[in-house]
């Protein structure tokens, strides 16, 4: 029989926590134990067979007897799980480098830590009593060889996990290497190489790097400039606009998908529920894009004036239903073609950042295939997976390796799951219409 696990009560308001004295050391309350007031619920922590949660207490009054959380840490007559609790609940600050040359940017390839075998911007964890600038260029110096110079902050960002009270704060820092003749770290670094944002973004898998990664592409004229994706033309070319968006991917999701493409209107089937799925979204303020790879095109199967017929024919349907579509964006080459626009290299979405003002922290990519997953997560959002559940069985296991956090039957459901969820745009507040200008977005959840 599982052991019962303990439950200790965190509860902590200004800097004070409640404890409770108990044959001469200061611990937690015990769940079922009395406390004098009441509280909310916060997030959960988890240390085996104890489990701390997280409360913060309605009071009328500043607690002048509880203790200051600062000095417990001093003190030998207080619980050791008190002290882990409250350290655990200290923010962890990450500090990277983007480090660019034109529209290409430095990342380094770990050998061991944190990032182990994969690919990440220069930079990391700093020390306890050190500066962010100060550590990220310790950090890009020793993983590089070489030294870096810091140009600007980029943004600041956080980072948490789902319903645990522990953050992470990263702070991303735009910057040039003096030299290129990198001596990486020998017992740490595999590799030094550049790489344009659309690569890179689908090598790191740290979210902060992504959300850097985009924010550097946005503020580099080069980067933009060199960025070329295919688009319908629904844009007016001017409005920018940071909005909360929901990207679709077109055959499997909107329409009915077939073995030899969709080459006529005619062939294009809207699925049941698509449309009710797309208004669901848009009447809860979402914006909506489309973003589709076009095989077809690139085996020159089809010309791109017919494809513009069949988006027409799309569209029409849909400006019937009262749906708006805010661009199409897709993706002209065969599946050989190195291109920063095919699935899942994230090239659409950048072009959607850059043209309309899509942020990362805002969007969610809803999409049938695997490749959809991986294209959403390049960019940093949130990804829903749709299909039957005969589709689903047969890629799980590939699907699972991208954790989607919505996972539905077709965009109707996955459109009620994404209204519903809290961090939702909130209705009536105008859903950040015309904060284009004002691109400083500050802080944002991960
Ligand atoms: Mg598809």
């Amino acid at each position: 029989m599982a052991k019962r696990r303990r439950e200790h009560l965190f509860i902590e308001t200004d800097g004070q926590v409640y404890l409770v004295r108990d044959r001469g050391t200061l611990r937690f309350p015990r769940k079922g134990e009395e406390l004098a007031f009441p509280t909310r619920a916060g997030g959960t922590m988890d240390f085996g067979d104890d489990v701390v949660r997280r409360l913060k207490p309605v009071l009328d009054h500043h607690p002048e007897e509880w203790y200051q959380r600062d000095a417990l840490f001093d003190r030998d007559d207080v619980d050791g799980l008190v002290k882990r609790a409250i350290y655990n609940t200290m923010i962890r600050c990450v500090s990277e480098v983007v480090v660019s040359k034109g529209n290409r940017v430095l990342m380094v390839k770990a050998t061991r830590g944190f990032s182990k075998g994969h690919w990440n911007l220069p930079g990391g964890f700093m020390d306890y009593g050190e500066g962010p600038e100060e550590g990220v260029l310790r950090e890009a110096e020793e993983e590089t060889g070489v030294r870096v110079v810091l140009d600007g902050p980029l943004n600041v960002y956080v980072s948490g996990f789902p319903g645990k009270p522990a953050y992470s704060l990263g702070f991303l820092f735009r910057g040039h290497a003096t030299s290129e003749e990198f001596r990486p770290k020998a017992d740490e670094i595999e590799r030094v190489d550049w790489f344009t944002v659309d690569k890179a973004l689908t090598l790191t898998r740290n979210p902060f790097a992504k959300w850097g990664l985009v924010d550097f592409f946005l503020q580099s004229p080069e980067a933009r400039r060199a960025l070329r994706v295919r688009r319908h033309g629904l844009w007016d070319g001017a409005t920018r606009a940071v909005r909360p968006t929901v990207f679709l991917d077109r055959d499997g999701v909107i329409n009915r998908g077939r073995k030899g493409y969709v080459r006529t209107p005619d062939a294009f089937e809207f699925l049941p529920g698509a449309i009710e799925g797309m208004r669901i979204l848009q009447d809860a303020g979402w914006r909506l894009v489309l973003v589709t790879n076009q095989d077809m095109m690139g085996w020159k199967l089809v010309p791109d004036r017919q494809l513009h017929r069949i988006h027409e024919a799309m569209l029409a349907t849909l400006r019937k239903e009262g749906v708006r579509l805010a661009e199409i964006y897709y993706c002209p080459h065969h599946v050989l073609s190195d291109c920063a626009c095919r699935k899942p290299r994230p090239g659409m979405m950048l072009a959607a950042a850059r043209d309309l003002g899509v942020d990362p922290r805002q969007a969610w990519m809803v999409g049938d295939k695997v490749l959809d997953l991986e294209f959403g997560r390049a960019f940093g959002c949130r990804v829903a997976w749709v299909g039957p559940k005969e589709w689903r069985d047969r890629f799980a296991k590939e699907a699972a390796e991208w954790h989607p956090d919505v996972v539905a039957d077709g965009l109707l459901e996955a459109a009620r799951a994404i209204a519903g969820r809290p961090e939702g745009p909130a209705r009536g507040r105008g859903a950040g219409r015309g904060a284009g200008r004002a691109r400083r977005r500050g802080t944002a959840r991960s």
